[in-house]
């Protein structure tokens, strides 16, 4: 069979390389018939013995969780027993039953349909993604009904394949990956699922690499074929060519020997070889995010893409998450961070982050209404937000840092409404910290080339790289037929970042970097050359960065760096950045 590439969506690291196991495809498909009346009574027996045995295979798994299971699947089989007692579920197809003299199956599935119709209509992205629960729970019993349980290949340890069976399914249930667990097994592609969907938490949580959201991939994959799931970029190759297979076993290799080496680093403080202090911090998305982040060594969160609380929200304004809403995911980030200093961004959407994906959006979006400038347009929601954010500064430290300024108005502006939003929490006798820090996202090159206007007003500052790039070389970020312009290195993104970090370093205005360039081992010595002293990225490359800092000697780097940015031909700072990192 010719090869082929499939697109999903990243969500859980790493390379598995391995032969498809495919579970049996939804079993929603069923059997439809009508009994007859007499029979009635007994079908309906046939279905709740069904749901017995179902309660009980749960009650199985839940006792021989393992002890070091993630918190999340003890609570998600919970959510399949109650799922599985409700009246929904236990009574209602069995209504369908005594009434429509439908089979078993067909009864429960009528249901499950109906169930899943209803929360079609949820706007709630997270409680939308709940239907596959109910679906889950339904799979489950009809595997009973029908006496087809999940198969799973034998082998024992010593099988050459262990730890190379990759799942392919049109979804996994928690409690079905729970099966998966203590059995070699290396990663798992899924149809459904997103961001949130259990199978991605679950992923994460048990640092196995997947990619769900494959459309049609356990349609199109077969029983056994080759395949290789790229967890960082969301791809599955199934069938590779030899030279392919050969690529990725070597990477898969090298990210082990690098991930096993870079694991000892979580505790050692990053410091240059000279001695000077540097400080890593982690980009977030969700509160959730906190505990994988602390445990590789973030000193705190110099990123918290507050947009993400927002997104996939149909319709408008009133239909964003409240101010509590919004308030208990800061605070459970503050809280979770153990007094380490938490910098919540204020919401950036827009451009490539749209509110609802379905809305129309300007002719060139990325130039728009985005960020602050829609904050700005949308007051009642800006304070709200920023009402919410001041109060989790009660509970540890927090920052505030607005994106996407360029112009001393919107700078005033949005100091003017900071008060605003501490006024009317004083008048409600709601607690926050008076001195919350405000700082800038510098991202927009007017902004970066206006730098003491910023630092006069600013507390801190921070680059955002991804849009400063975008903005100097004049290239959409998320449109790929652009992306070989995107260049971290062009002599003119060098400058503004040089610039940046070197007023405000001269202000007294700490400066960080929170681009994807702060988590680019290849950048890092470029830098600290530079004089950051500051980076924030996703908590991944905390570990690899630090170990580029260990090895930094800030002396030799920072005369480096200052020929580099007096240089202004491309492949020579190729060269010399290159250069860099063998000092
Ligand atoms: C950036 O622009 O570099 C940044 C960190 O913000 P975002 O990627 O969310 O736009
Ligand atoms: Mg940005």
């Amino acid at each position: 069979m010719a090869s082929f590439t499939l697109h999903g969506i990243p969500v859980s690291r790493g390379i598995a390389i391995g032969r498809a196991h495919l579970l049996a495809p939804a079993a929603l498909d069923v059997k439809h018939y009508l009994i007859p009346q007499e029979q009635v009574e007994a079908e309906v027996l046939r279905l709740q013995k069904a749901i017995a045995t179902v309660h009980k295979e749960l009650q199985t798994i839940w006792n021989e969780l393992p002890k070091d299971s993630p918190a999340e699947l003890g609570a998600f089989i919970d959510v399949h027993a109650l799922i599985l007692s409700d009246p929904m579920i236990a009574e209602v197809p069995l209504d369908i039953i005594r009434t429509r003299y439908y089979n078993a199956e067909w009864a429960l599935v009528t249901q499950i349909d109906e169930l899943s119709a209803q929360f079609d209509e949820i706007e709630d992205a997270y409680l939308r993604e709940r239907k596959s629960d109910i679906q889950q729970v339904g799979e489950r019993v009809l595997k009973v009904l029908t006496g087809s349980a999940i198969s799973l290949p034998s082998h024992d340890g010593d099988d050459e394949n262990a730890g190379r069976m990759i799942v392919v399914a049109h979804d996994i249930s928690p409690a079905d990956m729970l099966q998966f667990k203590d059995r070699a097994f290396g990663g798992f592609v899924t149809d459904l699922g997103g961001q949130n969907s259990h199978t991605a938490i679950v992923a994460r949580s048990l640092d196995i690499p997947a990619a769900v959201g494959m459309s049609n991939a356990s349609a199109l994959i077969e029983q056994d074929d080759m395949i290789i799931i790229d967890g960082d970029a969301g791809v599955v190759i199934v069938d590779p060519p030899p030279n392919v297979l050969e690529q990725y076993r070597d990477l898969q290799q090298r990210l082990m020997r690098e991930r096993k080496k870079l694991g000892k680093l979580k505790k050692t403080p990053a410091v240059t070889k000279d001695g000077t202090d540097i400080t890593l911090l982690a980009n977030i998305e969700l509160p959730d995010d906190c505990s994988g982040a602390l445990d590789l060594g973030a000193m705190g969160v110099g990123l918290f893409r507050s947009e993400f609380l927002f997104m996939g929200r149909a319709g408008f304004v009133n239909k964003l998450p409240s101010e509590d809403e919004q308030f208990e995911s800061y605070r459970k980030a503050v809280v979770a961070m153990k007094g380490r200093p938490v910098t919540i961004r204020t919401l950036d959407i827009g451009a490539d982050k749209p509110l609802d994906s379905a809305e129309q959006t300007a002719l060139n979006p990325a130039l728009g209404l985005r960020a602050i400038r829609f904050c700005l347009a949308e007051p009642q929601m800006f304070l709200q937000q920023l009402r919410a954010i001041l109060r989790a500064s009660a509970y540890g430290p927090v920052k505030l840092l607005i994106p996407m300024l360029a112009h001393a108005f919107e700078i005033d502006q949005s100091l003017a409404m900071i008060e605003q939003a501490k006024a009317q929490l004083r008048e409600q006798n709601k607690k926050f910290d008076p001195l919350v820090p405000v700082g800038a996202m510098i991202e927009i090159p007017a902004a970066a080339l206006t730098l003491p206007m910023f630092v006069k007003r600013m507390d801190f500052l921070s680059v955002g790289t991804n849009d400063l790039i975008q903005y100097t070389l004049a290239i959409d970020r998320a449109d790929h037929e652009v992306a070989h312009l995107y260049n971290p290195l062009h002599p003119a993104v060098l400058y503004l970042l040089a610039s940046t970090i070197s007023i405000g370093a001269k202000a007294g205005v700490p400066v960080s970097v929170c681009g994807e360039m702060a988590g680019d081992t290849r950048m890092t010595r470029l830098l600290l050359g530079m004089g950051l002293r500051e980076f924030s990225m996703h908590p991944t490359q905390i570990l690899p960065v630090k170990q580029e800092i260990l090895n930094a000697d800030l002396g030799a780097i920072a005369a480096q760096t200052k020929k580099i940015l007096r240089t202004m031909e491309p492949a020579a700072i190729v060269q010399a950045v290159e250069q860099l990192r063998e000092l």
